[in-house]
């Protein structure tokens, strides 16, 4: 990882400040965190990346156990340490209901030795109820029903086959409806099956080793025989890999949205009782009638079309065993050391990190903070949020649609019938920030996880099988239920945000409103250059490749005009393009599929910087400078933004992301967005023609 420093180049840029800098606290530590990240030996025109984070990944080695590290994920990992402590305190007085459950599913989950005494036993008696698995032990062909068993799989969430759920109607924004898709594949994506074979794809034989490990560890007899059964099922799952829609063509809703009534599932994908399965399903875990004519949407019609051919030509035997492979799969992680060995073995080969070292409250945090994040969100806003930066985020929100409007004129591509229709679009955006204030009312987040049963009686597992059920007849009762266009699907000490674009709404929970985000310490070029350019990708994702279809009610509604769309995806292609070429070690990224996030990466930065420059216009002489940074303000925002993405990570991690993640790699989204962007050429002087400014520039917004 060592790099020999440079003297440094006469190419680089700095500028000369006069201006007295701050010497708060809060200015030395933001300087002193930006100056050390950087490595002044790189010209910032050759490599942006290397420049502002070649120190960073000089100092930060990967920590053990994880397979990447960047800022992201240093601020979650001190999230979840201050949950940790809540979590840990040693009362229940003052706790909610929620708040209890949260701890009794924390420290049933922490307490490894009690998981490890249960052994197997906990997955074994729930897979005899579910129809047992083929080849654990002497299996009665004859026995098997390939509907009956889909409807034991049901209230798990597990389906094999193909998925069935409810969500918001994207034609329809107002009402939810029921979704019939493909199956999800147990490694993600097609691409890890398509075109490989086990004896030459490391990953796929490392796939097939824990499958038989596991099989073993359940009390399969021999591992030859198991081995084979196990390749069986890889085989199978080859095939439904093959009939899968490449995740590149999802994106294209527009084209593979098909609505129909649940009677017209028969003929697509007559080897499932349709008629007969998804009425009882509603009705036993939801308890809510179905009927043959309950509308239904798909967007993987040829899927659905094509699965029954396999399943009637698939033996009983491979198709329990396929079965049993998912529902153990599911439910491994809630298991002892054995299993969990086993799964690490396969990580190992997966993500090139050792699971092991990741200490086991931090895993059992990853599920609490996923499950019953809103259950202790109370305590963790109580205890971090910082008030002001709820508004400061509303005043940014408001700052960066107003850089959105200014740009739309320039915009000369657009007709003006699409241009005032994006413009609507970006008015009618809602935004949702810090948290979500009902959750400081305890009345309010224990009826929200009344259903939730989580027995201080029971073990790990069971609470694990709890929780999941409760996921699942959650999903399935919103089928009646209005949409809540506010409502929060991201829990507030989440280091995310997101568009939803069935809602119109952008969304950046407490988790993202603090260093190196915001602070309110930080000077203005820092806080644009990080949580404004958050919220410029977060607005820019509704006018991207998949955001752009849907109107400003959420609705998938075509309101481009004709031309102004053709010119829309020659900009789009430019970038794919450019993506596309990029490859950082060893990992060539998939222009195609990370177009939407591209798109939002250089529309974010742009509207960021125009809003940065209107502020300064109004209150330039208010600028903190920043003691011993020798740089420009339009520098540092450029600067703040590519160490954001300062990260390092396994070789095996870079090339599982280009397949299975809509983002480009950092060193991508850092050096693709400035090298469109002019104004940072001009920040840094670049010459043109020099890797960071090049002649040929994309730019869509
Ligand atoms: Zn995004």
């Amino acid at each position: 990882m060592s790099r020999p420093k440079d003297p440094q180049p006469s190419t680089c840029r700095r500028s000369n400040i006069t201006a007295q800098p701050c010497t708060t606290r809060a200015c030395i530590n933001v300087a002193s965190k930006v100056a050390l990240s950087l490595d002044e030996s790189v010209d910032p025109c050759q490599d942006f990346y290397e420049f502002a984070c070649g120190g960073w990944e000089e100092s930060n080695l990967l920590p053990s156990g994880e397979s990447r590290w960047s800022g992201f994920n240093a601020l979650q990992q001190s999230n979840h340490a201050i949950m940790k402590n809540v979590l840990e305190l040693n009362t229940t007085q003052n706790n909610s209901v929620a708040e209890k459950k949260a701890k009794i599913f924390y420290e049933s989950c922490i307490d490894l030795e009690a998981i490890n005494k249960r052994g197997a036993q906990p997955l074994l008696t729930m897979l005899e109820k579910v129809g047992g698995w083929p080849v654990l032990n002497n299996w009665d062909e004859s026995s098997f029903d390939f509907n009956a068993t889909i409807q034991q799989y049901f209230p798990y969430s597990i389906y094999p086959f193909f998925s069935i759920g409810v969500n918001t109607d994207s034609k329809h924004s107002n009402s939810n409806i029921v979704i019939v898709g493909e199956s999800g594949l147990s490694l993600g994506t097609r691409d890890f099956y398509v075109n490989k074979t086990i004896e030459d794809d490391k990953i796929l034989h490392a796939y097939l080793d824990y499958m038989t490990e596991v099989a073993t560890l359940l009390g399969a007899k021999d591992r030859n025989i198991t081995r084979f059964r196990m390749k069986e099922v890889l085989e199978l799952e080859k095939k439904l890999a093959i009939i899968s829609l490449p995740l590149e063509e999802m994106r294209n809703e527009e084209k593979n949205y098909h609505r129909m009534v649940l009677a017209d599932l028969q003929d697509l994908a007559p080897a499932v009782d349709w008629s007969n399965l998804v009425p009882e399903l509603f009705l036993k875990l939801a308890n809510e009638t179905v009927g043959t004519n309950e509308p239904v949407i798909t967007f993987s019609r040829q899927y659905l079309r094509n699965f029954s051919d396999i399943v009637y030509q698939t033996p009983k035997r491979v198709l329990g065993n396929y079965f049993g492979w998912r529902f153990v799969h599911s439910f491994v992680s809630a298991l002892g050391q054995p299993f969990l060995e086993a799964l690490n073995k396969f990580h190992k080969v997966q993500y090139g990190s050792n699971m092991n070292c990741v200490e086991r409250w931090r895993r059992c945090l990853n599920t609490v903070d996923s499950v019953l994040g809103l259950a202790v969100g109370r305590l963790f806003v109580q205890k971090k949020f910082d008030k002001t930066s709820k508004s400061s985020a509303e005043e940014m929100v408001r700052e960066i649609k107003a850089s959105f409007q200014k740009n739309l004129p320039k915009t000369s591509w657009m007709d003006p019938v699409t241009r005032k229709k994006a413009s609507e679009k970006c008015s009618a955006v809602e935004d949702m920030i810090g948290f979500d204030d009902k959750i400081l009312n305890i009345t309010y987040v224990n009826e929200k996880y009344k259903n939730l049963i989580v027995d201080p009686n029971k073990g790990h597992f069971e609470h694990h099988v709890s929780v999941v059920r409760y996921i699942t007849v959650k999903e399935l009762k919103h089928l009646r239920k209005p949409v809540k266009r506010k409502e929060w699907s991201i829990t507030p000490p989440t280091v995310n945000a997101y568009y939803s674009p069935t809602k119109n709404i952008i969304v950046f929970p407490a988790g993202i409103l603090q260093p190196p985000f915001y602070s309110s310490n930080f000077p203005k070029s820092i806080n644009y250059g990080g949580i404004g350019i958050v919220v410029g990708h977060e607005l820019t994702h509704g006018f991207d490749d998949q955001g752009r279809q849907y109107d400003l009610n959420g609705n998938l509604n075509n309101w481009w005009q004709k031309d102004t769309l053709a010119k829309f995806k020659k900009k789009a292609e430019c970038m794919v393009e450019q993506y596309g070429s990029f490859n950082f070690g060893g990992a060539q990224v998939n222009g195609v599929l990370t177009l939407g996030e591209n798109i939002a990466d250089n529309g974010g930065v742009r509207l960021a910087y125009n809003a940065y420059q209107e502020w300064k216009k109004a209150n330039g002489s208010l600028e903190t400078q920043l003691p011993s940074l020798n740089y420009t303000h339009d520098q540092l925002f450029f600067i703040s933004f590519a160490q954001l993405w300062c990260s390092v990570s396994t070789p095996q991690f870079r090339k599982h992301q280009v397949l299975v993640d809509m983002h480009s790699p950092p060193k991508a989204r850092v050096i693709g967005t400035l090298s469109n962007f002019e104004e940072f050429s001009k920040a840094f002087s670049c010459p043109k023609g020099s890797p960071m400014n090049p002649a040929k520039k994309c730019k869509v917004w």
